[in-house]
């Protein structure tokens, strides 16, 4: 009767930087994009176009990312257009 002892190959401290692809801004921020849109890409996987214009699978949580600087300002301006009514 034999044991394998698998070798203990845990010992290596390969720490990963958190790379970024692209110019990375939009994986740093939450961009306003019409939840018709998100619900479409979660069920097909493709990017969705934010109100910045920033192009990219919303694939992660938006509540932990701040809300993107430009797509902020887009939709305020449209808010004010409608009379600035708080949701
Ligand atoms: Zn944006």
């Amino acid at each position: 009767m034999s044991t394998k002892i698998l070798p203990d190959s845990d010992t290596q401290s390969d720490v990963k930087p958190d790379l970024s692809h692209g110019d990375g801004d939009h994986e740093r921020f939450a961009h306003y994009v019409k939840k018709a849109k998100i619900t479409e890409s979660a069920v097909t996987g493709t990017p969705v176009v934010a109100l910045c214009g920033k192009i990219w699978v919303p694939n992660r949580d938006p509540k932990k990312y701040p809300v993107c600087p430009e797509c902020k300002e887009i939709y305020e301006s449209m808010q004010s257009g409608k009379g600035g009514g708080d949701e």
